[in-house]
């Protein structure tokens, strides 16, 4: 988007952070007080500052600045999640200013009371009152910090699907409007990308209304309703919040309390039960809610196979920005009726009168998947789609059809499970993001169909790009990219035979095909193979209770010690579990971490055992205690 970020300049020189952050080990992560020390020292800046959407900016980038400590040690992720490192580290800083005093002091903590998380931000406010009280000057701005109105929204979705650009206008009671633009991307599992301001509002909006270009011919740009912004906003901003190393721009760290605060100050959604349904979707939704999907209403040709099924009817399918009442074109979308591009399931209350759909039917587009995860694109219906497409023309020169036909299931789920229940969705960087990231991470594919996968996706785009009613030009990007790929793909894939694995060990472990979870679950099982107490261990099921403690009692078989206690393998168990379903994920990163010190896996599986239970019920807690090991790091 064009006119430019506001403030891209840092407040004191760029690159302050990193200096002195370190974080030193224990189980709760300390800053040296030098960090703090630096940061009041930049935070005298915001003595010399008028506006207070200036102040804001500066404190948000103050408080980004350990977003930037990442990652880990050894290219690893880093070891204590960014949430907690911020809350912790936001929170000693919070202590350090107010036990300074200064003028500079209560700036920073008058910043932290809008920008901060809800802890940091109940802290600074009671340390800023109580300097006040203690009759240090507040700034001028700080009486406007924070207090600000929110205006019109609106979303511009690009043609594929693949992003969106939310525009959120807020002003100081009418005075220095600006505007927030959030950038959310659904092919990195629906993220907060970037984040910028402006306070060009005019410029901005009137740049985006004429972006119907050539090259851009369905992107759509509409206002929407702000309850949706700020459900839309809070689920993709948690989603950047809580994945390890997630690939946000350069500058989102400045942004990120930024945007958090704007968040909040949008008007939440009505009650459940009387207001719109969360959950349609960015590219194309329509504006009614589920459950009024008739299907006597859908265009011909976009109908899915069941769509008279309200509530797991496919959003892809209706063109992008024809559903909209009011800024469809005549006869591509009737106002009140559902196009099928509706989805989400078990939200609408029982009886919601038809006064109710109309209202839904005239707000402003519902946007984004939102809470729309929970839409279940059941079995049946995504084999139906699968035996659709391997019926049409397009795969019909699929010659290993039972290959095919795994593979065009993957290209299903991943289309339900990770693109919000979008299977027909096609786009270049789905498309890219699917070969060459999902795939070689998370499926077990055979040979067979490693080899077919580039030609079923190839013919999944050309039926599902039409179907959708994606033009030929936006499709055969989309094959141009899966042809790109494909070198790509042949070499970033790794056999699941690679890893050294017996085949039929690796079908063991990985019931589920989550090729990511091999190393972990057999790290989690001493023994898989061998014979113990009569019983044949290659037999045995490690996804299965009964079956896992016999590996695990199998594992401390040792004619020294004698037989592990049963409380002892039920420890084994619960560690097991853990394991298998990578929950925490600091517990595989902070295995890896003791393995590479050398220490044996029996040995790194009780420590492990040990800090969790030293950690409590608390979840924080055991993730930090993981995240803490090892104790005495050498050196
Ligand atoms: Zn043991």
């Amino acid at each position: 988007m064009s006119p430019q970020s506001r403030r891209a300049e840092s407040p004191g020189g760029s690159d302050r952070s990193g200096s002195a952050g370190r974080l030193v080990r224990g189980a709760v992560p300390q800053p040296a007080n030098a960090l703090f020390a630096e940061m009041l020292r930049a935070a005298r800046e915001l003595l010399a500052v008028r506006s207070p959407l200036d102040a804001e900016l500066m404190v948000s980038e103050l408080l980004g600045t350990w977003w930037r400590q990442q990652p880990g040690p050894n290219g690893r992720p880093p070891a204590v999640r960014r949430a907690d490192v911020e809350e912790l580290v936001g929170e000693g800083l919070v202590e350090y200013a107010a036990g300074q005093g200064s003028p500079a002091a209560l700036a920073l903590l008058s910043g932290v009371a809008c920008l901060g998380t809800a802890r940091q931000a109940v802290k600074a406010e009671r340390a800023a009152l109580d300097l006040m009280d203690r009759g240090v000057a507040r700034p001028r701005w700080a009486e406007h910090a924070g207090a600000v109105a929110a205006g019109d929204c609106y979303v511009n979705t690009d043609a594929y699907g693949d992003r969106d650009e939310v525009i959120c206008v807020f002003s100081y009671a009418g005075q220095e409007e600006h505007a927030l633009v959030v950038v959310v991307d659904y092919n990195a599992g629906g993220m907060v990308k970037d984040g910028w301001v402006t306070s060009q509002v005019g410029k901005l909006l009137s740049y985006c209304r004429d972006l119907a270009k050539p090259d851009r011919p369905k992107a759509t740009f509409r206002q929407v309703d702000s309850p949706n912004v700020r459900r839309l906003l809070q689920s993709a901003l948690t989603i950047t919040e809580t994945i390890a190393d997630p690939p946000v721009s350069k500058s989102f760290p400045a942004y990120h309390a930024f945007i958090r605060a704007r968040i909040r100050t949008l008007p939440p959604a009505l009650p459940r039960g009387r207001a719109l349904v969360p959950a349609a979707v960015s590219a194309g939704a329509g504006t009614a809610e589920p459950g009024t999907a008739e299907p006597g209403t859908a265009e011909p040709g976009t109908a899915e196979p069941g769509t008279a099924e309200p509530g797991t009817a496919e959003p892809g399918t209706a063109e992008p920005g024809t559903a909209e009442p009011g800024t469809a074109e005549p006869g591509k979308a009737r106002p009140g009726t559902a196009s099928p591009g509706h989805r989400g399931s078990g939200y609408q209350g029982p009886g919601l009168g038809s006064a109710t759909r109309a209202a839904a039917a005239n707000m402003p587009g519902l946007i984004g998947p939102g809470a729309s995860r929970r839409t279940a694109w059941r079995r049946d219906r995504r084999a139906m789609l699968v035996a659709e497409f391997l019926a049409s023309d397009e795969a019909e020169d699929l010659s290993d059809r039972r290959a095919a036909s795994r593979c065009a299931d993957h290209i299903v789920d991943y289309g339900c499970e990770q693109d919000f229940g979008r299977p027909l969705r096609v786009s270049p960087a789905k498309a890219e993001t699917f070969l060459l990231d999902w795939l070689p991470r998370k499926v077990m594919l055979s040979p067979a169909e490693q080899h077919a996968m580039p030609h079923v996706l190839i013919a999944w785009a050309r039926w599902a790009g039409a179907k959708s009613g994606l033009d030929i030009a936006a499709i055969s990007k989309t094959l141009d990219a899966v042809f790109d790929a494909i070198s790509t793909f042949t070499s970033v894939y790794r056999d699941p035979a690679s890893f050294g694995i017996e085949p039929g060990l690796v079908g063991r472990l990985l019931p589920d095909r989550d090729l990511e979870a091999l190393p972990r679950r057999a790290f989690a099982f001493g023994v898989l193979e061998g014979t113990f107490r009569g019983t044949d261990l290659s037999t045995l099921d490690p996804a299965s209770p009964p079956d896992r403690r016999l590996l695990l009692a199998a594992d401390h078989d040792d004619p020294l010690n004698g037989q592990a206690s049963p409380e002892h393998l039920d420890q084994h168990a619960a560690l097991a579990e853990r394991l298998w379903h990578g929950d925490p994920p600091e517990l595989w990163d902070a295995a890896q971490r003791l393995l590479d010190l050398g220490m044996r896996r029996h040995e790194v599986v009780h420590a492990l055992i040990q800090a969790i239970a030293s950690a409590g019920q608390d979840d924080r807690a055991i993730r930090l205690a993981l995240a803490s090991l090892p104790r005495d790091p050498p050196g």
